[in-house]
């Protein structure tokens, strides 16, 4: 066989290795769940980033997702072999007003695949063109959004918290019109599905039960499976949903995450943090941090965050209620009972947090008080959260180490008051100082996406089309519990108010 034989024979090779092991569920639910349209070709497809360990634990070939045809699939040029396109309809409060109709208007689910391990994955692309759901819109989206989405989504999943992901950027070689021209991009998500509360209100506005019963199996076995053999699944199910969700938005608070656009449509049923708009990480820790422009009243300000997933969670609630109970008293009986469910969730996760921040991950209320007084002289002060909790891993093991803790501080003073009282209760509950010190270095990250690296990075990508500062972010931030150089101090101040804007 000559070299040239070869040749042919890896090339052909390559082409069926691209085939997505599609075995699509979502699809298959009767018509009004969703529209069947393909994603609209875009003019000059490039990869701008691939993730390379994600596609293989995917169960994809990271080789051939590269080739062209590859990149045509991601770009929504080509339609890989099994893939049933589709946009998703959908509802949701948006500000807390109620639209019956949003849908994927700039999102097409190419399939779910299920990977090695069994766990199944959507595959979407954002930014693939009009949908029927689109409105007004273009169905695209501007290239910094996307790398932005990519950053903070992989971000987050290595600080262990949950989340969709991103397999994939692609530059589509056509310009979006925002305020100004801008390069497109798509963006391949992958979700553990994207059913949202805003999927169950789109069937509860239009008084389709039976539509609500066939979400919520399609969501029970996808989600929640042992519910299917509780007394009432459908309740089991909003337990669920509740119990992961206030989990959730507790992990947020621990990492001084904002997600921004918390709209029930933005709230996925499976307990994973999803449409990564005007999110950003809090630097000097105030509650009252707002960074959206659209969100001129506060409402998702970082503080609110708990009582706003609440509030959606009771709108899921609300949709699901012809499910839940055979009368309406029933129904609504067992709704609240299972709403109440999210404070001790909550507590669950967000206190022991705290204590673990801190050091003293026992189950002393003393110490969550503690912690309080940590973060109420923090936001006095504006210390940075991140660092201020970062550093206090060394003080744990390393008195000397409290000047690089006081010094966060407006007032350092507040601090050393503090620090008196944590020490006593360090040296109360005992144990080796390395070891706790370890303990916290793993829960108090030494990096976040910072606002000012993000915004550079996206801007080398896009004004200078250099990806390098994004490839070196974005390897920073997959180490988070890794303290690195350049890592360990604030950020400058910044000349005016960060802002996120909401057209991704
Ligand atoms: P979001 O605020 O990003 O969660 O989006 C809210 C709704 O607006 C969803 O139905 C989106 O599909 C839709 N949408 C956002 N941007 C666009 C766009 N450029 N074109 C069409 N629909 C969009
Ligand atoms: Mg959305």
């Amino acid at each position: 066989m000559s070299i040239l034989d070869t040749g042919t024979l890896q090339a052909a090779r390559q082409g069926e290795a691209i085939r997505f092991p599609f075995d699509n569920s979502y699809a298959r639910l009767p018509d009004r769940f969703r529209a069947r349209l393909d994603p609209t070709p875009v003019a000059a497809p490039r990869l701008l980033k691939l993730n390379t360990a994600l596609a293989r634990r995917l169960g994809l070939d990271p080789a051939a997702l590269a080739t062209p045809e590859g990149v045509e699939i991601l770009a929504g040029n080509r339609i890989a072999e099994g893939s049933e396109p589709i946009a998703a309809a959908y509802a949701g409060h948006q500000f807390g007003n109620f639209v019956p109709q949003l849908g994927d208007g700039r999102a097409i689910l190419l399939g779910e695949v299920v990977a090695p391990d069994g766990q199944r994955f959507d595959i979407q692309l954002k930014g693939s063109g009009r949908t029927p759901f689109s409105r007004g819109g273009d169905g695209r989206a501007a290239m910094g959004p996307v790398l932005r989405e990519y950053l903070v989504s992989e971000a987050m999943a290595a600080l262990g918290i949950p989340t969709t992901r991103a397999l994939a950027a692609v530059a589509t070689g056509q310009e979006v019109r925002r305020e100004t021209p801008l390069p497109g991009a798509v963006l391949t998500r992958v979700a553990s599905s994207h059913i949202r509360v805003g999927t169950f209100q789109f069937f509860a506005a239009r008084g389709d039960v039976e539509a609500l019963r066939i979400l919520a199996d399609h969501a029970i076995a996808r989600h929640d499976p042992g519910a299917a053999n509780a007394p009432n699944p459908y309740r089991a199910l909003l337990e669920g949903v509740v119990a992961r969700q206030a989990s959730l938005v507790a992990s947020w608070m621990l990492i001084g995450f904002i997600h921004g656009v918390m709209n029930t449509d933005n709230t996925s049923i499976s307990g994973e943090t999803i449409d990564y708009g005007p999110c950003a990480f809090m630097d000097a820790y105030d509650p009252a941090t707002v960074f959206s422009s659209i969100d001129q009243m506060g409402r998702y300000a970082y503080g609110n965050q708990p009582r706003i997933m609440q509030w959606n969670l009771a709108r899921l609630a609300e949709a699901m209620l012809p499910l839940i109970g055979d009368s309406e008293e029933a129904a609504l009986a067992a709704a609240n009972e299972a709403l109440g469910g999210f404070a001790p969730a909550f507590e669950a996760t967000y206190l022991a947090g705290l204590r673990a921040k801190i050091g003293l991950p026992g189950d002393s209320m003393g110490d969550v008080a503690l912690a309080g007084e940590l973060l109420k002289a923090m936001a006095e002060n504006g210390a940075d959260f991140t660092l201020t909790f970062r550093r206090l891993c060394s003080a744990a093991e390393d008195e000397a180490a409290d000047a690089r803790v006081r010094g966060l501080f407006a007032d350092p003073a507040a601090y050393d008051a503090w620090a008196v009282r944590w020490r006593a209760r360090l040296v109360e509950a005992g144990g080796d100082p390395a070891a706790r010190a370890a303990a916290m270095r793993a829960v108090n990250p030494a990096v976040i996406p910072r606002n000012q690296k993000v915004e550079a990075a996206l801007e080398a990508a896009i004004q200078r089309g250099d990806l390098g500062p994004f490839e070196a972010l974005l390897d920073s931030l997959s180490r988070p519990y890794e303290d690195q150089p350049g890592a360990d101090e604030p950020p400058a101040p910044a000349g005016a108010p960060y802002i996120t804007f909401c057209g991704t």
